[in-house]
């Protein structure tokens, strides 16, 4: 049975380990040892990775008592090899599992929220908790989380030989299943809970707590957390946006938000003054299509290619250009996308919903509508000129014919 030295030293970065076993597996081999600082994935959090001798280590599993560690060359046995693990890597996990202690602790002290989910990645870590948790609530646990981490105190982890021996510890969380020597992790002070994994020794090597977001998920709340120098990190990156957000706008940091609020503002108002304007300018547009339409039999035709018009501008300028009689085909060039408009007036015989299918053959595109107004797009504007050219001679002829 290899002796896991992590348990009783979450600091101790290296070892001299002999081999066991080495076997070949998936791309490299697995090896046991009679001694590892290598931590196997468990307790939410992921396996150790580094160097045994001259192997890299990429994955440290438990598999029937046996930890197996999966190294990408094979070692003599019998051999003492150096263990040594990527520090900055377990550090940066002990940090955020711990948080995950403090933070669960809590949520549950403070509103018995129970944590019934814990994810921690490489880069983010999350906690499901049972119940919908408000912005004030998780503010409030966020910083007595933290107040924990300020008292810097002592972690420890101790062994207990069964299940007897913990049922009258005041447990926040007891996992089922456990085979003895129970594992108990616990934050004086504060939390207790069984756990595999290693932690920080004091609270203060946290450095701070930070819940970035929060979701609610199936009933409850998910809560996104960041610790140590991944909250410092964060912190940076948003401070910089920040920065350049202000400097933008000529403005401190703390005016940084009154000034988008007002150019959000102030771009909404733009907009429909733009919108009134186009309306008004549309109604002079339409007179001139209007002037300039076609002659079909006993109706009118307008077809006409524009550049940059969006799809409402374009519907209300082609419902202003279908007067009695008259049927109008818009498109523009818009985003390197084509956009079309067919649109009838009073006392057209036919519903646009039989003319769109030739629009979007001829146009490559996408599209429907019913009655007076049909509507489509197509993904490329290559040859608009000339596919506007073909639908006019297709429609001149089309409506020519109609009785
Ligand atoms: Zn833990």
């Amino acid at each position: 049975m290899t002796k896991r030295l992590y348990d009783l030293d979450s600091h101790m970065t290296e070892t001299e380990s002999v081999v066991v076993s080495c076997v070949p597996a998936g791309d490299g081999f697995d090896a046991v040892f009679d001694q590892t600082v290598f931590f196997p994935e468990g307790g939410g959090q992921p396996s150790d990775t580094g160097t045994l001798g001259e192997a890299h280590v990429s994955h440290v599993r438990e598999e029937g008592g046996e930890i197996l560690h999966r190294i990408d060359r094979a070692l003599p046995l019998g051999a003492r090899v150096a263990g040594r693990i990527d520090w900055a890597r377990r550090f940066d996990l002990m940090q955020q599992h711990t948080g995950e202690h403090l933070l669960s602790f809590s949520f549950y002290e403070l509103f018995s929220a129970s944590n019934v989910g814990f994810h921690l990645a490489l880069d983010y870590a999350t906690i499901d908790f049972d119940k919908p948790l408000s912005h004030e609530q998780i503010i409030e646990a966020e910083h007595l989380a933290n107040r924990f981490v300020w008292r810097n105190l002592p972690v420890s982890a101790s062994f207990y030989e069964s299940e007897d021996a913990v049922k009258d510890l005041p447990l926040r969380k007891h996992s089922e299943g456990l085979h003895p020597p129970i594992r108990i992790v616990s934050i004086e002070d504060a939390d207790m809970c069984t756990c595999c994994a290693p932690h920080c020794r004091k609270t203060g090597e946290i450095g701070s707590i930070f819940v970035a977001d929060t979701s609610a998920y199936k009933g409850g709340t998910r809560v996104t957390f960041f610790c140590g120098e991944r909250a410092l990190r964060l912190h940076r990156a948003q401070h910089d946006d920040l920065d350049a957000i202000a400097r933008r706008f000529s403005c401190p940091r703390d005016g940084a938000l009154a000034a988008v609020r007002k150019l959000s503002d102030d771009y909404g108002a733009l907009k429909k003054s733009e919108r009134d304007l186009a309306r008004t300018l549309n109604g002079y547009m339409a007179a001139e299509l209007l002037a300039q339409a076609a002659p079909a039999g006993k109706y009118r035709l307008v077809v006409r290619l524009y550049a940059g018009f969006d799809a409402a501008r374009l519907k209300d300028l082609a419902q202003a250009a279908s007067e009695e009689k008259t049927l109008a085909l818009l498109m523009s060039e818009t985003d390197g996308r084509l956009l079309y408009v067919l649109s009838s007036g009073g006392g057209f015989p036919l519903d646009v919903s039989e003319l769109m299918p030739a629009v979007n053959a001829a146009a490559n595109g996408k599209g429907g509508g019913r009655g007076t107004l049909a509507q489509g797009t197509a993904p490329s504007a290559v040859g608009a000129a000339e596919t506007a050219e073909q639908l006019k001679g297709y429609f001149v002829k089309r409506l020519s014919d109609l009785k």
